[in-house]
């Protein structure tokens, strides 16, 4: 059936023949009737990747396979999200080895897009705890791989954007935990420099993440919270929480039943939300224990939060740099600063060592920024990518609707290799998205 649709960011929206499959031999019978396809999990990828002609949506192919309680073994089809894991093993005391800022994305999805989480510096992206995938290419068949078997597949699947084929099921390792709540520390940083110093001074914590005032200027330039954490043990709680010390997440509390009217976000308001947030600690230092939920997934809380940046929708603009290009981050954190251009939320992170054909990571320090949608944006964000390209950086695929095609072939240097694998398995480009045609993947 054709529809509208649109993934987190609100745009691009377009107009698409959208099918479900609940058996993998219904995938085959619709490659029948159309040429070219893109797999689409939940659509929290923000801009174009999970959007074609004909979108294979995967949320009904969403059954439990495999559960090995004692290992920790888990294998799903691509439909299951990470949510539905986590109501799962969490009561058996298991977490997932790896989670991005929401629990609402599918299985395919996470693999797909290779996602990290808070731990990449020290336990890498999704792929380093992915076991083995099935995946039903272009030409027909359902291929099982992994590390050791069709490792070409697996590595170019992994942060592949689904244009290898469509991943059916995933069999990765779980985290042992104790509890499901994360001993929290919140350091107060006064500007970049500083919150770089307390990044390597608290490298050995599993988990690290900083919320960055990018529109503070002189010397509160760079002001943040650096958010720490490990899992909790048993002798880390006291009352509620040690009587349900496996306790899963609840429903969203809030919705945002509309978008919201444009004028609502604007310079000030994103300024005052920034100003706010860095004071609500009074703390230097504040340490507390708190659920999984609210550590990892805090928006999740809001249903529909991407309405707040009304109809014309929004970017999210991530990029990574290599450690030494710590003047290029200032750079353009300035140009964000001067222009006013800032975002709600931006979030700073290091990444650990990888160095994979298509995944988004390497070494380095990454940011996250939402910007609403104005006429002048693409433009702006055109010259924050002649930034990046000098530093040697890459901006992630699965936040990106408008990336130059040049700047993307220059800065993912395995790219040909890449090309050369999706076309083993699909003799005829049987996958390609919006994205793909955009940025020359697909011919
Ligand atoms: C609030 C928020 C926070 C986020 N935080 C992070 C973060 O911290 N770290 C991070 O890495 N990401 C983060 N993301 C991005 C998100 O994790 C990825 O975009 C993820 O891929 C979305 O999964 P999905 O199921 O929604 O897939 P979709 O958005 O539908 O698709 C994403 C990509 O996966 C492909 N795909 C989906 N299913 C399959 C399948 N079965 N077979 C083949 N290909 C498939 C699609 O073709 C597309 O290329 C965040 C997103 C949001 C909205």
């Amino acid at each position: 059936m054709d529809r509208k649709i649109k993934n987190w960011g609100n745009y691009p929206e377009i107009i698409s023949n959208v099918k479900s499959f609940d058996t993998s031999g219904m995938v085959e019978e619709l490659f029948k009737e159309e040429k070219h396809w893109i797999a689409r999990g939940m659509g929290r990828c923000y801009g174009d990747a999970s959007l074609g002609e004909n979108v294979l949506s995967t949320l009904k192919y969403n059954k439990v396979t495999f559960f090995d309680t004692q290992s920790g073994i888990i294998e799903c089809q691509a439909g299951f999200t990470l949510d539905e894991v986590l109501q799962l093993a969490v009561p058996k005391g298991w977490f997932l080895p790896v989670t991005p800022g929401t629990k609402f994305v599918s299985l395919g999805g996470a693999v797909a897009s290779d996602i990290h989480g808070k731990n990449h510096h020290k336990e890498g992206s999704f792929s380093r705890h992915t076991l083995s995938i099935k995946v039903l290419c272009g030409d027909g068949k359902i291929y099982n791989c992994s590390k050791t078997e069709n490792a070409d597949l697996f590595e170019a699947t992994c942060g592949g954007m689904g244009l290898t084929g469509v991943i059916l099921s995933v069999r990765f390792q779980l985290r042992k935990i104790s509890t499901s709540y994360i001993t929290q520390k919140q350091i107060k940083a006064a500007n970049l420099d500083e919150l770089l110093i307390l990044f390597e001074k608290y490298k050995e914590y599993t988990y690290s993440v900083a919320w960055v005032d990018c529109l503070a200027r002189g010397k509160h330039f760079g002001r943040s919270i650096l958010m720490l954490g490990e899992h909790a043990e048993m002798n880390d709680l006291k009352g509620a929480k040690a009587k349900a010390p496996l306790k899963v997440h609840s429903e969203a509390g809030l919705n945002i039943p509309f978008n919201f009217p444009s004028f609502v976000l604007n310079k000030y308001s994103i300024k005052l939300f920034n100003f706010a947030y860095y004071h609500k600690n009074f703390k230097k230092v504040q340490e507390s224990t708190t659920h999984y939920d609210g550590f990892f997934y805090p928006l999740d809380n809001i249903k529909n939060w991407n309405r707040m940046y009304g109809k014309p929708g929004f970017l999210q603009y991530q990029f990574v740099l290599p450690l030494n290009q710590v003047e290029g981050m200032k750079l353009i954190m300035n140009k964000i600063a001067e222009k006013k251009q800032g975002s709600f939320l931006s979030v700073l992170k290091v990444f650990g060592p990888q160095n994979d054909l298509i995944s988004f990571p390497e070494e380095g320090y990454t940011l996250a920024l939402d910007f609403p949608m104005t006429g002048s944006l693409l433009k702006f964000l055109d010259e924050l990518d002649q930034i990046v390209q000098d530093c040697g950086g890459r901006i992630y695929l699965t936040k990106d609707a408008r990336m130059n095609k040049e700047f993307f072939h220059k800065s993912y240097p395995r790219l040909e290799e890449f090309i050369d694998i999706v076309n083993k398995y699909n003799p005829n480009t049987e996958f390609r998205s919006v994205q793909s045609e955009r940025l020359s993947i697909t011919r």
